[in-house]
């Protein structure tokens, strides 16, 4: 078992874990005083550490070794136009799984979910980061409306989006052409993206438009298939 916790990890004393984790640890895994899990708070790389009973729903992990040094946060912005509760789930999983550094909300004209948990993203997150290995966690951001992100992201970095109509260039050429650095990636809500906000897209200084094949893809299945595509050219 891998476990992120806020708190500083100390080889002189138990740090305590939540209800949630000591219940996850003691009584789905089974596990009790003295066994060992990894741990990371996103600043002190991964550790090594063991289970300290302190009560009888209570524990808490002891460092006993650092395995790995601190890494920085994947560059990668991923920006979507909300999916509803479970799909979105599995988006938010797969895009930390494929190297993700920002997770942002985009609110488009077309986006079918009027509201966004990001505490709930960030439960998904924080779960996907401890089963991937990963030593941070993404930056889950407040929702933008379209034009807000648009304002956000310019000069970042270059941006694409996915967008099923044919024009669209070819995703590998594109990305393998781009300056080394930051990369915003956006993917359209369900409905797809209005012609204006395609026109404003397009009008914009950096970004350009990729295609993810000829035919029309769920939401989350262009998210995962884009992903694969930076991870595989240019991902960090
Ligand atoms: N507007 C479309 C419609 O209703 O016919 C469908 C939108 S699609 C379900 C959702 C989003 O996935 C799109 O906005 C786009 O970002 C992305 N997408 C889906 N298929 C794609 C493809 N073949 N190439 C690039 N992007 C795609």
């Amino acid at each position: 078992p891998r476990l992120y916790l806020e708190a500083e990890l100390s080889e002189d004393g138990a740090v305590p874990l939540e209800p949630a984790q000591v219940n996850y640890l003691l009584s789905v895994l089974r596990l009790d005083d003295g066994a060992t899990v990894l741990a990371f708070n996103g600043r002190d790389g991964e550790w090594r550490c063991r289970i300290e009973r302190t009560g009888k729903k209570k524990a808490g992990l002891v460092a006993t070794a650092r395995l790995r040094e601190q890494t920085k946060a994947p560059t990668l912005a991923y920006l979507f136009a909300p999916l509803k509760h479970a799909r979105l789930d599995y988006m938010v999983q797969k895009a930390v799984e494929m190297g993700a550094g920002i997770l942002q909300p985009v609110m488009t004209q077309h986006v079918q979910a009027s509201r966004v948990n990001v505490e709930r993203m960030r439960a998904n997150a924080v779960e996907a980061a401890e089963q991937c290995g990963i030593l941070t966690i993404p930056d889950c951001r407040e929702p933008l409306k379209f034009d807000a992100a648009l304002a956000e992201y310019r000069g970042r970095g270059p941006m694409v989006f996915c967008d099923e109509r044919e024009d669209a260039e070819s995703p590998v050429a594109t990305l393998a052409g781009l300056p080394k650095g930051p990369l915003s990636l956006l993917i359209g809500p369900e409905g797809g993206f209005s012609g204006e906000e395609r026109e404003r897209l397009l009008a914009e200084p950096d970004v350009t438009a990729i295609s993810l094949g000829p035919r029309i893809l769920r939401a989350d299945t262009a998210a995962v298939a884009a992903l694969a595509v930076v991870q595989a050219t240019i991902g960090d």
